[in-house]
């Protein structure tokens, strides 16, 4: 990109005193005389571009006027001259000077040179003949540099090196940066203890800086391998010191944190990269790019994003010529090269950081909590250099009060001895004439719904239906399917669904996992039903479940028990069955009588297959507090159920919605809608918000493992909408945390572990995996982990940021990867699953 300005290199200076404009140009042009390199313009010549050196290229003063402001502008590479200076007349006794020089022929270092000759010159000193010119080192570095020795270290070293450093962002990474830049200064603490550190390691100063400064991006980024930028001067003989021209080479000093070494070992293995760096400094960065091929994009820069550098020496207030000062003067834009460059300098015994930051990326207060983050664990690193870098303290007392309390203050006093079926059958008691359940033409009243399940429940205790009994149930969507779940739960017994439209091995794998000895089914479907004992179906037995009592049975349920078990996906083996319990769901249940308002319950689509979690949330949320069930086939045949318009609340996917709205089969009716299941784009959002009657888009985030729901976020209307999951629901707690099970800091991205009320009891008949996924944590208690990753917004908000691993979600499938590839294995050695395109265009591919 050579034309953009992001490759200039600029000053803004202030020149304080009388100065001779005239004397001044003319010191210029005897700078440009002397060095060829700011006298040379590139040419394509044959579709290659060529260094042409001018015999004479005169600069002239641009002069600006009081009103104008300096702005930069691109270089012509092809024509020159490729520096350019610019001068205000402020008074008599102050001008203001911009000197820029298009990085192609310059450096930081150059701009040192480049004052003193113009101050010597100025001042009418005379200076030595330069010895060689930039085409010197040029023709030396082709013949004498082993840039292939040179390239296979740096290809070695980098490979396998994350294509990224995924820093969190407070706004979306553009497609194009702008590089328009902001600097933000700080002081850095325990300068004399770190000085000692790096003494007794053999290290340098800066060395143990970017030690310290990798430990703070491996937080932000939940990486542990990182690749940073750091300039070297590259004038190794002495020869090229008084040069003016592209010297500057930049090394990609990639640290390796695996293992969670103490800072001294990190120290050491930064301290023996920095100096195989060094030792390998000659071979051009752009050589590298073009060694390693990496994606290029206008997004983000190669290689590395992050830069990491020791400042050079400032030009703060210096004597120019006899009554002239030089000052610096910041009325320039901050140009960003770089995602983030952190400059760290030592003044006086007193260490100072200086960050430039892309302001399309981060925003001023992001940028301050960072540089607190860093001095923080500045000052743990001097304190204890042999903890391990996973527990160096980062975060402030107010920031884990935050993080731990204030955003997990959710706390509500439920009752706490309620059951699921029982919270229905109050409600029955209070509006008995109530429509329950709509199927189709069919409806139940909160009675026949109440009695029609006594019945059933009586007959399945009958049949030994007891507390903690599986029972199967496979039955096609109809009222009976919600007479028959509950009935289950009254019974005593939890409920293990069975969607007859899955393939017959995951039904029989789901019978014979959840040892399931009786099911609820039709005749029809009996035959899935492969290995289970007792089958009661619904249609024969009719008649004798008719003649049962309709009255309330006394059989008392704790909530403890269990209520049902929903099967997901499993990386390695089958599927594993989710065992939740009353008091989960009753949970969820309270809240969302909370979240919801009485118009949003009174009329609930029941769409899911009850293999899902969201079926819980459909049925039994509506059904406590006096709503109305609305039961369909699926999502997409909302247009055309009988009671359409009687849906006031549409709970589905993502995915399926896209659908729905696409083909303009939402009612007028629907007045909220709840997503859930998979990433919510903003797109959809504002969609959805386009049909007037829609007021309320909900994004709900959770796991199987927590009970449908974990978080809650009532998305806003308008392009300015932050994309966010909310925050979590009642009883629920969301710490987001490092491997190590440290909290990560706010807007860091960190795992998502969930603690609370929702919290299942495990996974059916499988403690051991339950152990792996529910951990104790020391200080927050039984979480689960839930494998996804996410990060805290300054409002108190979570933003899902994508799993850890290879689970994913198709149209709301929950898929382990693995799982496929694992039955993939059984017929061919090698394999891999991926998921290809985006949204409901979703598709899974295997390869072998
Ligand atoms: P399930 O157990 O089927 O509910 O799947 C849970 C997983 O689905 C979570 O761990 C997430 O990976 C994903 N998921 C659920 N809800 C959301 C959401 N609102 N946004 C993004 N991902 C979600
Ligand atoms: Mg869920």
């Amino acid at each position: 990109e050579p034309e953009s300005v992001a490759y200039h290199v600029i000053q803004a200076l202030r020149v304080g005193g009388p100065l001779d404009a005239s004397a001044f140009e003319r010191a210029l042009n005897g700078v440009v005389a002397r060095h060829e390199s700011l006298r040379t313009t590139f040419s394509e010549v044959g579709g290659v571009a060529e260094q042409v050196v001018h015999e004479k290229m005169p600069v002239a003063i641009e002069w600006l006027d009081a009103s104008t402001r300096y702005r930069e502008r691109p270089f012509d590479l092809q024509r020159g001259p490729l520096v350019r200076c610019a001068m205000r007349r402020v008074n008599d006794a102050e001008h203001e000077v911009f000197l820029s020089m298009h990085h192609i022929v310059s450096d930081e270092w150059s701009v040192g040179v480049f004052w003193r000759e113009l101050s010597a010159l100025y001042n009418g000193e005379s200076l030595p003949p330069l010895a060689v010119q930039y085409v010197d080192y040029a023709l030396w570095q082709r013949e004498h540099v082993k840039l292939d020795a040179q390239e296979a270290y740096w290809k070695q070293k980098l490979s396998g090196a994350p294509a990224a450093l995924e820093l969190p962002t407070d706004r979306p990474r553009p497609a194009t940066m702008s590089h328009r830049g902001a600097l933000y200064a700080c002081e850095l603490p325990m300068a004399e203890a770190l000085q000692e550190l790096s003494r007794s390691e053999g290290a340098t100063l800066f060395m143990t800086l970017l030690a310290a400064f990798d430990v703070l991006l491996a937080r932000y980024s939940g990486q542990d391998d990182i690749v940073i930028g750091t300039p070297v001067s590259n004038r190794q003989s002495e020869a090229t010191e008084p040069l003016i021209g592209f010297f500057v080479n930049t090394l990609c000093l990639r640290a390796d944190m695996s293992s969670n070494p103490s800072f001294r070992e990190l120290l050491r293995r930064v301290k023996e990269t920095a100096l195989e760096g060094y030792a390998h400094q000659d071979l051009p960065f752009e050589k590298l790019v073009e060694v390693l091929k990496p994606e290029r994009s206008t997004a983000r820069s190669p290689v590395f994003q992050v830069m990491f550098t020791l400042q050079s020496a400032t030009d703060g207030g210096r004597e120019f010529a006899r009554g002239l000062t030089l000052a610096g003067h910041a009325s320039l834009e901050v140009q960003a090269k770089f995602d983030l460059v952190f400059t760290v300098g030592e003044n006086q015994g007193r260490l100072h950081g200086i960050i430039e930051y892309a302001t399309d990326l981060f925003d001023r207060e992001t940028i301050a909590r960072m540089s607190a983050h860093y001095e923080k664990l500045l000052s743990a690193i001097a304190k204890n250099p042999d903890e391990k870098i996973s527990k160096l303290e980062m975060l402030g007392v107010a920031e884990r009060q935050k993080l731990v309390v204030e955003w997990n203050a959710t706390k509500r006093d439920y009752p706490r001895d309620q059951s699921i079926h029982a919270l229905f059958s109050a409600q029955a008691k209070k509006t008995p004439d109530a429509v329950a359940v709509i199927f189709g033409e069919q409806t139940l009243s909160y009675r026949a719904l109440d009695e029609r399940s006594n019945q059933l429940a009586r007959h399945l205790q009958k049949r030994g239906v007891g507390p903690e009994t599986l029972v199967a149930i496979c039955v096609e969507r109809s009222a009976e399917m919600v007479v028959s779940l509950l009935a289950i739960l009254k019974a005593g017994g939890a409920y293990v669904p069975v969607d007859p439209k899955y393939p017959q091995a995951r039904i029989a794998h789901i019978i014979a996992d959840s040892r399931a000895t009786i099911a609820v089914t039709t005749q029809a479907l009996a035959p899935l039903c492969v290995g289970i004992g007792a089958l009661l179906t619904l249609d024969t037995l009719g008649g004798e479940i008719a003649k049962e009592a309709t009255s309330a049975l006394a059989t008392r349920v704790d909530p403890k028990q269990l209520a049902y078990i929903i099967y997901t996906s499993g990386s390695t083996g089958g599927p594993k069955g989710v065992a939740i319990e009353h008091r989960n769901a009753v949970t969820l249940i309270h809240w969302a009588r909370e979240e919801f308002s009485d118009e949003e319950l009174s009329g609930v689509l029941a769409a899911t297959s009850i293999c899902f979690d969201l079926s819980v949330f459909e049925l039994f949320v509506p059904l406590a507090w006096g709503g109305t069930v609305i039961v369909a086939e699926n999502a997409l045949s909302l247009g055309q159920l009988p009671a359409r318009d009687r849906v006031k609340l549409v709970n589905t996917v993502p995915s399926a919605m896209t659908q729905l709205e696409a083909t303009g089969a939402i009612p007028e009716s629907v007045c909220a809608i709840n997503l859930a299941g998979e990433a919510l784009s903003d797109q959809l959002v504002q969609k959805l918000y386009g049909h007037e009657h829609i007021r309320r888009v909900r994004d709900l985030y959770g796991p199987s493992e927590d009970t449908t729901y974990s978080t809650a976020a009532v998305r806003k209307k308008g392009s300015d909408s932050l994309v966010t999951i909310g925050r979590p629901i009642a009883n629920t707690a969301v710490y987001l945390l490092s491997p190590e099970l440290e909290l990560v800091p706010q807007g860091a991205s960190g795992e998502i572990y969930i603690g609370g009320q929702g919290l299942a009891r495990g996974y059916l008949h499988r403690a051991e995996l339950t152990a792996e996924k529910f951990i104790e944590h020391p200080v927050y208690g039984r979480l689960y982990r839930t494998g996804d990753l996410g990060r805290w917004l300054a409002s108190g908000e979570l933003q899902y940021l994508g799993r850890r691993d290879n689970q994913v979600k198709v149209r709301g499938f929950r898929i382990e990867l693995g799982e496929i590839e694992a039955a993939l294995h059984k017929r061919v050695k090698e394999a891999a699953v991926i998921v290809h395109g985006e949204g409901s265009d979703k598709q899974l591919v295997g390869y072998y």
